[in-house]
């Protein structure tokens, strides 16, 4: 039996990753900043808390993460932990660059120093491609990061391929974009929306505020995007991956299908709030997955109009 931990494992990813390698047979172990205070509310909604094994593990200290992966001894390392808003990123610059940066280096260094034959995936983001200007980013498009966040994520990313090519270490990068599910938090401008309809459609809420809806976006369905995190690791060679369902939409269109879904009209539901922009915004987002179909055999089924779908209709049940 093959044993994985996962950093992080209370977010949205971690818990449908956890699902996903239970099923294939994984002893799982979990951390979070503080196990015995957080709620893992996101693992008793998928029925999995009582299978996972949970460990507390602070990234930005070198001897938690050493203490840890001695004592648990992992086959395969997920490092999905650290601060993963763009918006809140412009108010917790530090915190985003040292959970990120000095928290994978920390997991890279546990790793080369036990000299133990971990495999290592690390969550990266599209949002290290900054403004593409419409063009179709893959693995070779350059980093051009336009926030906090994106340049804590291009750092750690270029941390693993520094320490894949320097020291041959089993690691490597998804290259996500964005993905949602029932269990996106609502600081989330899609579960913000979504939760919205549903209030306006039950009179319980007036309006929805948002800060510019014209920025495109490709977004997919976490559950498919946990399974690109798997399959990397199950590869003869370490390498990176950009994973993206290829479809770009406006926020706008996912706001009309989301207020459509409850039968409303959203024009006269949605208002913009100049204090919701952020001080660097990325325009249009679109992603190139064709290296992960062709090597991963991964394609993403469901594209934005299914997920808004799924996330109206999991709140409804
Ligand atoms: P999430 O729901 O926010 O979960 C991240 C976890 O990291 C939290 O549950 C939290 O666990 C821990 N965390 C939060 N703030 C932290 C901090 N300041 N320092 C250390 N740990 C902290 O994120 P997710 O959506 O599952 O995403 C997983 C990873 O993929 C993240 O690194 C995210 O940036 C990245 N990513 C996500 C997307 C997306 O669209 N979802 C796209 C690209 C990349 P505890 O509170 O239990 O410690």
């Amino acid at each position: 039996m093959k044993t994985a931990l996962i950093s992080g494992i209370s977010g949205q990813d971690g818990a449908y990753l956890a699902d996903l390698l239970l099923k294939q047979g994984y002893s799982v172990y979990g951390t979070s900043r503080d196990a015995q205070m957080s709620s893992f509310s996101n693992l008793s909604r998928l029925g999995i808390r009582d299978k996972i094994k949970l460990e507390s593990m602070i990234l930005t200290d070198f001897r938690s993460v050493l203490q840890t992966l001695t004592k648990i001894q992992p086959d395969e390392v997920y490092n999905l932990a650290g601060q993963s808003s763009v918006g809140l990123s412009f108010e917790q610059p530090v915190e985003t660059l040292e959970s990120m940066a000095i928290g994978t280096l920390n997991l890279l260094e546990a790793i080369r120093f036990t000299g133990a034959k971990i495999k290592l995936y690390n969550a990266s983001s599209s949002e290290c491609f900054g403004d593409t200007k419409g063009l179709p980013a893959d693995e070779n498009t350059p980093f051009r990061p336009r926030s906090p966040y994106a340049v804590a994520k291009a750092t750690a990313f270029w941390e693993v391929a520094n320490y894949r090519e320097a020291y041959g270490l089993f690691a490597c990068s998804g290259i996500l974009f964005n993905h949602e599910s029932p269990l996106r938090p609502e600081r989330f401008v899609t579960q913000k929306i979504v939760k919205a309809a549903i209030d306006i459609a039950a009179g319980k809420q007036d309006k929805l505020y948002l800060g510019d809806i014209s920025i495109q976006r490709d977004w997919g369905w976490a559950l498919e995007y946990v399974e690109a995190m798997y399959l990397m690791l199950q590869q003869q060679e370490p390498d990176d991956y950009v994973i993206a369902t290829g479809e770009t939409y406006a926020l706008e269109s996912f706001i009309e299908i989301a207020f459509s879904c409850v039968g409303l009209d959203w024009k006269t539901c949605v208002k913009s709030d100049s204090n919701l922009l952020r001080p660097t915004d990325i325009a249009v987002g679109r992603g190139n997955p064709s290296k992960a179909e062709e090597k991963l055999g991964w394609k993403a089924q469901y594209k934005m109009p299914d997920v808004v779908r799924m996330m109206i209709e999991a709140r409804h049940s």
